[in-house]
Parts: C-alpha cells; sequence; structure tokens
C-alpha cells in the first residue's frame, strides 16, 4: 500500500517557483496523536505484504514531531518502508538522530534558497544519510539560475559517487503541469547530465549499502487479461501508454493520499471529490471496498500511475 501523506504547508524555503498549496503555511502541522492515529487505522485496515508512507509537505522536518512519527512508523509497522521527501535543511545532528529510521531519503536541491547557495549542506546530508538509508538528490533546475544548477551538480557528481542525482526539469509554477522554457542548449545539457548521472550510480562507493531486501523501487503493474506489462511510470509518460479510462484502478484500496488539512483521498491527482475521512477531525476512515473506474483521458501522476489497474473483463 501506498500512503501519500503531505503532512503540511510550510516551509522555510521560499522558492520563487513554489505554490501556496505547498508553502501557504494555512494548515500547520497535525498533533502526534493525529498522525499515530492515522498509522494505527491503516494498520489495523491493511493486508497488504508492505506499506509505503510517502512523508512530504512543505518542509516535512520542520515539524517538531517528525521523528517521533518516522519512529513509531518503524516500531509499529513490521513491513513498512518510510520515504521522505526534503529540501534537506536540517542540521547534521538532526540527520544523525532521525535519518536511522528512515529507508529511502529524497533530499529536493534548491539552488537560490538552499543555505549560503552553496552544494555542501546538501553533500554533508547526503554524506551523513547514505550509510543508513538509501539517499538521492534531485536538483530542480530553476531556468534563471541554470548555470550555478549545473555548477552544483557537477560538484556533487564529484563528491558523491554511488548516488542518484538527477537534474529536475521544473515547472514555471509548482504542479501547473508546464515547463519552465529552457533554451536549447539547456535542454541538450540535460541528456548528457542525465548520461552522467548514470555512471555516476554506478561507481562503486564506499558509502553505497543496499537495505536488506526491502522494496526500495515501486513498479507499474497493469494487465488487460492477455499483457502485463511491469515497468516504470516514466516509461509509460514516454511512450503515451498512460491512458486507461474505462479501467479498473486499485486507488484507496491500495493507495491513500492525505493532505495538509488531514483530509485522505483515493489518490493525488483524481477523483478529487471523494473524501475518504479527515485524520485530523476524526478516526473513521470510509476504506473502499472495491476499484476505482478510471474517468481520466491520462494519467500522469508518477504515485497514481504505480497503483495497480485492470482493463474491464
Ligand atoms: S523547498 Fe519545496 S516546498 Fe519549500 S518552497 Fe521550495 S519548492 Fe516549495
Ligand atoms: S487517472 Fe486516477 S483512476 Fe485513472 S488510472 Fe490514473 S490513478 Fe487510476
Amino acid at each position: 500500500m501506498y500512503i501519500d501523506w503531505q503532512l503540511s504547508d510550510v516551509c522555510n524555503f521560499k522558492c520563487t517557483y513554489c505554490n501556496l498549496a505547498s508553502m501557504g503555511g494555512v494548515e500547520g502541522w497535525p498533533t502526534l496523536e493525529q498522525a499515530k492515529g492515522l498509522v494505527d487505522n491503516i494498520l489495523s485496515h491493511s493486508d497488504h505484504d508492505y506499506r509505503t508512507y510517502n512523508l512530504l509537505g512543505g518542509e516535512p522536518t520542520l515539524w517538531k514531531h517528525f521523528g517521533e512519527l518516522c519512529t513509531y512508523i518503524h516500531n509499529e509497522d513490521e513491513s513498512h518502508v518510510i520515504q521522505v521527501l526534503t529540501n534537506g535543511s536540517r542540521t547534521k545532528r538532526w540527520w544523525q538522530t532521525y535519518a536511522p529510521t528512515m529507508d529511502k531519503i529524497i533530499i529536493s536541491h534548491h539552488v537560490a534558497t538552499t543555505k549560503d547557495r552553496s552544494p555542501e549542506h546538501t553533500i554533508m546530508v547526503a554524506e551523513t544519510c547514505h550509510p543508513n538509508s538509501n539517499v538521492s538528490i534531485q536538483i530542480l533546475m530553476d531556468i534563471d539560475n541554470f548555470d550555478e544548477c549545473a555548477t552544483h551538480f557537477n560538484v556533487m557528481l564529484a563528491r558523491l559517487p554511488g548516488i542518484r542525482i538527477t537534474p529536475k526539469k521544473g515547472e514555471t509554477n509548482l504542479g501547473s503541469g508546464e515547463w519552465m522554457p529552457y533554451s536549447p542548449e539547456q535542454l541538450a545539457w540535460f541528456d548528457d547530465a542525465l548520461v552522467r548521472a548514470k555512471a555516476n550510480e554506478q561507481r562503486i562507493s564506499p558509502i553505497h549499502k543496499a537495505i536488506g531486501n526491502k522494496p526500495i523501487d515501486r513498479r507499474f503493474f497493469a494487465s488487460d487479461g492477455v499483457t502485463e506489462w511491469h515497468t516504470s511510470n516514466k516509461d509509460l509518460i514516454i511512450n503515451d501508454a498512460n491512458h486507461f479510462e474505462g479501467w479498473n484502478c486499485n486507488i484507496g484500496l491500495d493507495m491513500i493520499a492525505v493532505k495538509p488539512s488531514g483530509q485522505i483521498r483515493p489518490s493525488s491527482s483524481c477523483f478529487k471529490n471523494v473524501t475518504l475521512g479527515n485524520y485530523r477531525t476524526s478516526s473513521t476512515i470510509n476504506w473502499p471496498k472495491a476499484p476505482f473506474v478510471c474517468n481520466q483521458a491520462s494519467c500522469f501522476c508518477g504515485a497514481d500511475i504505480e497503483v495497480e489497474k485492470h482493463a474491464p473483463k
């Protein structure tokens, strides 16, 4: 099961391309008891092989109880994957204390808002966490600071062998679906950088450590009754194969999306009018009993795409 849990809309960075849903600061934080209650509710309901808790914000590590929540999940759910999406801004000591509970840490590096406009803090966090967690870095290639972003990318590649470092195309405004207007030279840089990033992942690293048998990388499964697909969401989008209108989709069964207000929905980006509950105001969740029939022409959200789907018989 995949729990896409946006804990809050509070962030300590103010990136120019961000949106209010991620940094507006209107919703504040849940209480620790509310958050633990949601975990308990999920555990009493889910009989999945494992559960991935994708914890994000805003900046989730700012929450004073964030480390306690990770520890709680770690202790209470025997089959958990804790995945944290962070800007990495907390101190070395904080990461030393709490990173050991996290299976996967994705650091989103924002050049213009990171400490001293330098790659050093992010490098320190990656080196601190990598012995225990699967760390990756996504550099948001801000078109207004493109060359500086490219320099940070090069420095990180040289200093962090074996770590996945990805240059990420930015939207003009987060969630708008409209890419920043990169020049042909900049787009060519992306192609070259992705090749170099792949090579870096394959370099032998003294700080790299695999994490047991945990299913860190999710793979998409779909079946039309004849053919089965086991692939990645990126492949599907690139090959224009992300269209499932009329299919039975396991959102709500194998996935929930939790919003900063506490609202629980069956998916991150579709069926937005369907509410399963609100963990900040009630302990009741109306768990769906059957798949949803897709009513969208295309499926774009990475988390949503990876939910199991079957063509109607
Ligand atoms: S770090 Fe992320 S959430 Fe925070 S302002 Fe930047 S883009 Fe928004
Ligand atoms: S758009 Fe929604 S219902 Fe349709 S396939 Fe994607 S996640 Fe499932």
